[in-house]
C-alpha cells in the first residue's frame, strides 16, 4: 500500500572527517543545494582557542579555558566585507573571520578541543541548534556523540599528502607563507591529538557512509552526497 506521507529527505546529515577532507566547502555546497541551514562545528572549537588566545588565557589552563568556552557567544552571520571570505565569524560581537583561520589557532585547537569541559558547552549548544532539522552539521564527533541519531552519516576521508596540498593552496590564496613539508606537520599534529584524545575522538560512525575524496573534485563529491540524499529512505525504529 502506498505511504500518504512519508519522510523522503534526511533531515539531519552529519558530515565528519578529519581536517581539511573537504568537509566545510562540500557541506556548505550540500546545504545550499538543500535549502538546509548549515553549521560547521570547527568553527566553534576555533573560537574557543582564538578567545584565549587573544584575551591572554593559557591554551594549557583547563579551567579558565572551559570557563571560557561556556560563555563565548559565536555568530556566523552573511559576509559583510568583500575580502575573500564566505561570511563573517563573530566571537563576543568581534569580527575574528581571519583571525580563526591563524596559524596560532590552527596550533592550539586541537589542545582545547581535548577539554571534556569545553567539549560538553560546545555539544550542548551544536544539539540545540540541530534539533530544529534541515541542517548540515560538520564536525569530527558528530555522527559519533553530538548526533548520534542523524539521519544521516558521511565520513569524508584524504590522504595527508592530497588534505596538506589543499590546505596549502588556501593558505596561498590568502597570502599565509607555508610550505608542503609544514603543512603535513601541522595536519597530522591535529590528526593524532583529534583521533587519540579520550572523549569523542575523530572517528566514523559505524553506520557512516565512507567517502574518500583523493580522486574527487569538490563537484563529484557533492554529486556523491546529493546521489545518496536522494535515496535515502528513513529507516523505520524497531
Ligand atoms: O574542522 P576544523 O579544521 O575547522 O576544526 C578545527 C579543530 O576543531 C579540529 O582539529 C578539532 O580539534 C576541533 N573539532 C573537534 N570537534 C568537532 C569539530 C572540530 O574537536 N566536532
Amino acid at each position: 500500500m502506498k505511504k500518504e506521507c512519508c519522510e523522503t529527505k534526511p533531515s539531519t546529515i552529519a558530515i565528519d572527517g578529519p581536517a581539511a577532507s573537504g568537509k566545510s566547502t562540500i557541506g556548505a555546497i550540500v546545504a545550499d543545494r538543500l535549502a538546509y541551514v548549515w553549521l560547521d562545528t570547527g568553527i566553534m572549537y576555533r573560537a574557543v582557542a582564538c578567545e584565549a588566545l587573544e584575551t591572554g588565557v593559557s591554551i594549557d589552563d583547563e579551567k579558565a579555558v572551559t570557563q571560557l568556552a561556556e560563555k563565548l557567544d559565536v555568530d556566523v552571520l552573511p559576509a559583510t566585507v568583500n575580502d575573500g571570505r564566505q561570511f563573517d565569524v563573530l566571537i563576543n560581537n568581534k569580527d575574528r573571520t581571519w583571525e580563526i583561520r591563524s596559524n596560532e589557532v590552527n596550533g592550539s585547537v586541537s589542545e582545547v578541543s581535548v577539554y571534556p569541559g569545553v567539549r560538553v558547552a560546545m555539544t550542548e549548544l551544536q544539539r540545540k541548534i540541530a534539533s530544529k532539522g534541515d541542517i548540515v552539521v560538520l564536525g569530527r564527533d558528530i555522527g559519533t556523540v553530538v548526533l548520534p541519531n542523524a539521519d544521516l552519516k558521511i565520513y569524508l576521508d584524504a590522504s595527508i599528502e592530497v588534505r596538506a596540498q589543499r590546505r596549502l593552496l588556501e593558505e596561498l590564496a590568502r597570502a599565509n607563507q607555508l610550505d608542503l613539508q609544514k603543512t603535513i606537520e601541522m595536519l597530522r599534529h591535529r590528526d593524532v591529538i583529534d583521533s587519540s584524545r579520550e572523549h569523542a575522538p575523530l572517528k566514523a560512525a559505524d553506520d557512516a557512509i565512507l567517502i574518500n575524496t583523493d580522486n574527487l573534485t569538490i563537484d563529484e563529491v557533492v554529486d556523491k552526497i546529493l546521489k545518496i540524499v536522494q535515496n535515502w529512505t528513513k529507516k523505520e525504529a524497531n
